[in-house]
């Protein structure tokens, strides 16, 4: 019997001790009694030092066998994770390994896998001319059954041919092709002779192309109007045998590289061991294309090498996954994502793990997928918020891939047309390497106007669409061009409206709105926090009949199809996308110049092509420059920025003669920005397309502000019905802190926590009692969803400039918070991103 020390599928901070007959390896997958339940569990390594006596130990119920182990790097990045985000291994577990996998047991498995590879195997067989003559002449007429599969292959006696020779016996075009299935009803061991045959030449696989597993599952993380390019792609997939010469590939061919993308290429290329690149370069300046030949290359250059792509949004940004697909016809792709169904996943899970998926494609979630062969690294749009998983393990996809990257020794190349500010601080003290492609590839970027919202009659009027706007839509209607309207969420939250007056419900503190919560029936104004009671009767006319106003989304669809009756208008949002489908048939009428003005939320500024799109507009972006969270900003930006890169997407130079037509005569790409502050710095920058000169102005602010990424933060976030009840708790979670704190004091290395006075007015302060290792714990507030669901929420923040000494904090506050066993619901939250 041995002891094993064993990570289950629990949230449990510590492993635990199972016997097993034979020694298992680490990282071995086995099931394991908890309780009542069996769960999922990953060997660790032995139990050295178990204080359970053996004969109180349960057994390892059963070995899943048929996976592979995780490997040790696998093993270390959970346990990194854990430690790093403050939670526990099996957490952490529980979002690496796909759920199938955690509801089902070893022999469930096995059959799975074993179907797994069976699908693999090539399915159907044709009769090569060599074949024909080999087995014209070596079969014996006795042999009734070896005949019978043969004459199905189309291999005809010599009588019967009434050839001169046996070659001539088979047309090898006019071969039939035999199916797997078949073969074994006409001979029992078909299987195994067939792939004697094809091993001697004899016979050749031919891909069936329905039964090709990991095309379909490309094919499901497309939009319906791309499947049929996959479909053709999976004909041309190649044999399940390594040795075997790929079939004609018919990939598309990778474009000549632009100087500023081949020299980010090579010196990605030339780059050896960790080696984290920042890609920045504005929407449509190739970054897709540098990941595709690097890929290319790492692929080539080790016939074993795994390519990781995250990417934020699959279903937003289905062209990634059909760019790989169509540039590696030959290759397996593994697509992960939440949206698959859980036995897919496990399949796409399988694919990567076994190593024979090279590409995986996939959401934050593929950040934790088990990659024995991992070579390259690529974090698309790494800016975007969605990395950040905001529930249960809070890990950022994005953080951990560089951290892969550096545990392998190997290169991560993150791209975005507006990094985010912890990247580019990164980038510019020489932590990644900066490579910058400056120019689009094809088209030109939109000119950028913006609109004195408080100037124009319409918007003044309470209008949705400014004149300037109006007119600009009007030119595009006149020529065919497509517009594009879009509207920060924000800004789509229900108002109340009174039918006969027209009075809104207006902030009294701030130019605003105050926006309907339906939850708890409130009026709340989101830039000051004003909370009033619905009224129930209008306060100017007295009416009864007041109303939520649709979403905004809407009311701009409304006003749309009033000032434009001509015209084709199609909406993509929130409520539109809860229909299966109903987006991505948005986007294939907008592809197919279906629609001529787009509206809808940040949705629809993300990743696609549309070829025809001349004019952008964001209607009401200012919200995005008052909000309390301090990437407000960054975000905005990074927003109106990705907008910008859906206009102008054609290429406009005229190609020959036949096409300067056209290209004159369509429209200079334009973004329009409706806003009260046309002053402000960040749209001045947007007008200049200056990323480096937001950032710099952002990141002067955020060091002036001790804010990231001068500084690291945590949040202890906590959440209960009574305020009471969260209102006491919090308090000890301070005296907690204070404690930690000054049981450091005077100790070297052990982190200093200053307490920031409580009910100061100025946030800032405590600042004064910032030690260069030391901490800030800030007095608790209001989560910005104060309330949810009548479940009250707030945090605590703690800051500090050195990330260690606030892992060591974070360590030993976690434990002592543990250990006070309080009723509330708490976690911690490393380097948080909403608050
Ligand atoms: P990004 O990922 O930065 O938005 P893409 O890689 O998608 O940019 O490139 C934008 C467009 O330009 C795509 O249609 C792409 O096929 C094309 N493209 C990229 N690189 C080249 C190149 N070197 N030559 C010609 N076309 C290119
Ligand atoms: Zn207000
Ligand atoms: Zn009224």
């Amino acid at each position: 019997m041995t002891l094993h020390r064993i990570a289950v599928d629990a949230p449990l901070w510590d492993a635990l001790d199972y016997v097993h007959a034979e020694t298992l390896p680490r990282g071995c997958l086995v099931r394991v009694p908890l309780g009542r339940q069996n769960v999922l569990g990953v060997v660790l390594g032995p139990a050295e030092g178990s204080t359970t006596p053996e004969a109180s130990l349960r057994a390892v119920s059963e070995v899943v066998s048929a996976l592979p182990a995780l490997d040790a790097d696998w093993l270390d990045l959970l346990q990194f994770a854990a430690a790093y985000y403050q939670r526990p291994l099996g957490e952490l577990m529980a979002a690496a390994l796909p759920t199938w996998l955690r509801h089902h047991g070893a022999a469930a498995a096995a059959k799975r896998v074993a179907a797994w590879h069976q699908r693999r195997e090539p399915q159907a067989f044709r009769l090569t001319p060599a074949g024909g003559a080999a087995l014209a002449q070596q079969l014996s007429p006795r042999h009734a059954a070896l005949w019978r599969l043969a004459a199905a292959l189309g291999l005809k006696t010599l009588q019967a041919a009434g050839a001169a020779t046996p070659a001539a016996l088979i047309h090898h075009d006019a071969a039939p092709r035999l199916q797997l299935d078949a073969a074994r009803k006409l001979h029992p061991k078909a299987a195994a002779l067939l792939r004697d045959w094809a091993a001697q030449g004899w016979v050749e696989a031919v891909r069936d192309v329905a039964q090709d597993v990991a095309q379909d599952l490309v094919r499901n993380a497309m939009p319906i109007a791309m499947r049929d390019v996959a479909h053709n792609e999976a004909l041309h997939a190649p044999q399940a045998k390594p040795n075997t010469p790929p079939p004609t590939q018919q990939a598309t061919l990778p474009p000549a590289l632009q100087a500023a993308q081949q020299a980010a290429v090579d010196a990605i290329r030339t780059a050896r061991g960790y080696a984290p690149f920042l890609l920045f370069g504005v929407t449509g300046s190739g970054k897709t294309e540098v990941y595709l030949q690097l890929a290319a290359h790492v692929l080539a250059q080790d016939p074993q090498a795994q390519v990781l792509v995250l990417t934020p949004e699959i279903n937003l940004t289905p062209q990634l996954v059909q760019r790989f697909a169509e540039r590696f016809p030959g290759e397996r792709l593994a697509v992960l994502h939440s949206g698959l169904a859980e036995a897919e996943r496990f399949d796409h899970w399988y694919a990567a793990h076994s190593g024979a998926a090279r590409i995986v494609l996939g959401t934050r979630l593929a950040a934790l997928a088990s990659l024995p062969q991992l070579a390259l690294i690529v974090v698309d749009e790494e800016h975007d918020a969605s990395y950040k998983q905001q529930e249960g393990a809070r890990y950022s996809a994005r953080d951990l891939a560089v951290w892969r990257a550096r545990q392998r020794g190997i290169a991560a190349v993150l791209g975005s047309a507006t990094p985010s500010l912890e990247s580019w601080r990164a980038a510019q003290r020489g932590r990644y390497r900066l490579l910058e492609l400056p120019e689009r590839a094809s088209g030109s970027l939109p000119a950028v106007r913006l609109l004195h919202a408080g100037q124009d009659p319409l918007l003044r009027q309470g209008g949705l669409i400014g004149q300037a706007l109006f007119e600009a839509i009007t030119r595009r209607l006149a020529r065919g061009e497509q517009s594009l309207l879009f509207l920060n969420r924000r800004g789509y939250a229900p108002v109340i409206r009174c039918p006969d007056c027209g009075w809104l419900s207006d902030c009294p503190h701030c130019d605003a709105h105050l926006v309907y919560h339906r939850t708890d029936r409130s009026l709340r104004c989101h830039h000051c926090g004003h909370r009033a009671a619905v009224p129930r009767a209008c306060p100017d006319c007295g009416s009864l009949d007041l109303q939520p106003l649709g979403r905004g989304t809407q009311r701009v669809e409304e006003a749309l199809a009033t000032l434009f009756p001509q015209a084709r208008i199609a909406r993509i949002d929130a409520d539109t996308a809860r229909r299966k489908g109903a987006a991505q048939a948005g986007f294939a009428q907008m592809h197919a110049g279906e629609v001529d003005i787009l509206v809808g939320t940040q949705m629809i500024t993300k990743g696609h092509d549309f070829q025809r799109v001349t004019l952008v507009a964001a209607l009401n972006p200012d919200a995005g420059l008052f909000t309390h969270d301090l990437r407000g900003p960054e975000r905005l930006f990074a927003q109106l920025m990705q907008a910008a890169g859906r206009a102008g997407r054609a290429d406009s130079r005229p190609a020959d003669i036949a096409c300067a037509d056209a290209a004159a005569s369509s429209s200079a790409p334009e973004m329009l920005v409706q806003t009260a502050y046309p002053e402000h710095g960040l749209y001045r920058a947007l007008v200049a397309h200056d990323y480096p000169g937001f950032a710099a102005r952002e990141l002067k602010e955020r060091q002036h502000g001790g804010m990231p990424p001068f500084s690291h933060q945590a949040l202890l976030r906590a959440e209960h019905k009574k305020p009471e009840v969260l209102d006491a708790f919090l308090a000890q979670a301070i005296q907690l802190a204070a404690a930690i704190a000054s049981a450091g004091q005077g100790s070297a290395g052990l982190p200093q926590a200053s307490l920031a006075p409580s009910g100061g007015e100025a946030g800032n302060a405590g600042f004064g009692g910032r030690t260069p290792t030391g901490l800030m714990v800030y007095p608790p507030v209001p989560a910005s969803l104060a309330r949810v669901a009548d479940v009250h929420r707030t945090h605590v923040l703690v800051e500090g400039s050195s990330r260690a000494a606030l892992q060591d904090f974070l360590v030993r506050w976690r434990g002592a918070l543990q250990q006070a066993k309080a009723r509330v619901r708490w976690a911690i939250d490393v380097d948080p991103t909403e608050f």
